[in-house]
């Protein structure tokens, strides 16, 4: 199956809202020109749902991240861009990912990592539908594994080891927001270091 074509404007306005955050206003501005969508200087995506921009230029801005800040330099900043992603998510927009009648705090502690296997597979569903991609979920004794290809952050890169901060960020921003504690994510798969899917483990409190 193929991705999708075009990715709804709110999808690009958090990622780069979220980018200007964590990067700073310059910063975001040499990506932006470094990937040649100038079009988002000149006019920030709107807060909406319409398709106008393509899953390519989504890709642009995340492959971006990694050739300018190197593999290395890359880590610490993409896993904070997707975990502030998540959490602008929930805050400005979680019908996105189904999730606005999820209240982490009316969840008993003992209760909290069955609701987030459950929430995360609602989640699942809606980015599936959004992207296009074919997403994955396991259930194991280690904890929730995700998997996905093709892989909308890493489409076309080369890498030594896995690269998609920006999921592993997402999933522990998600983990942490139900758990309420921190949870550790770790990526043990990637298409850019040559396996076949990016692959995810929400380590099991
Ligand atoms: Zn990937």
């Amino acid at each position: 199956m193929s991705h999708r074509e075009k990715l709804p404007n709110i999808l690009f306005y958090i990622t780069l809202r979220v980018c200007e955050d964590v990067l700073g206003e310059k910063g975001l501005f040499s990506i932006l020109k470094y990937t040649r969508l100038k079009k988002f200087i000149d006019e920030y995506p709107t807060k909406d749902l319409d398709l106008t921009h393509d899953y390519e230029d989504f890709t642009t801005i995340t492959t971006a991240l990694i050739e300018v800040l190197g593999e290395s330099g890359a880590k610490d900043i993409m896993t904070e861009v997707g975990k502030r992603a998540f959490y602008l998510i929930a805050d400005i927009a979680p019908y996105l990912f189904n999730i606005e009648n999820v209240v982490p705090e009316r969840i008993p502690p003992e209760r909290r990592y069955e609701e987030f296997l459950k929430v995360y597979r609602v989640m699942t569903d809606a980015a599936s539908a959004i992207f296009g991609d074919i997403y994955t979920i396991l259930e194991q004794e280690a904890g929730l594994i995700c998997e996905i290809s093709p892989c909308y952050l890493c489409k076309g890169l080369r890498t030594k080891g896995p690269i998609c901060y920006i999921q592993v960020g997402f999933m522990a921003g998600a983990a942490e927001w139900i758990m309420g504690e921190e949870i550790q994510v770790v990526e043990t798969l990637c298409i850019a270091k040559g396996d076949d899917r990016c692959r995810f483990v929400v380590v099991k409190p």
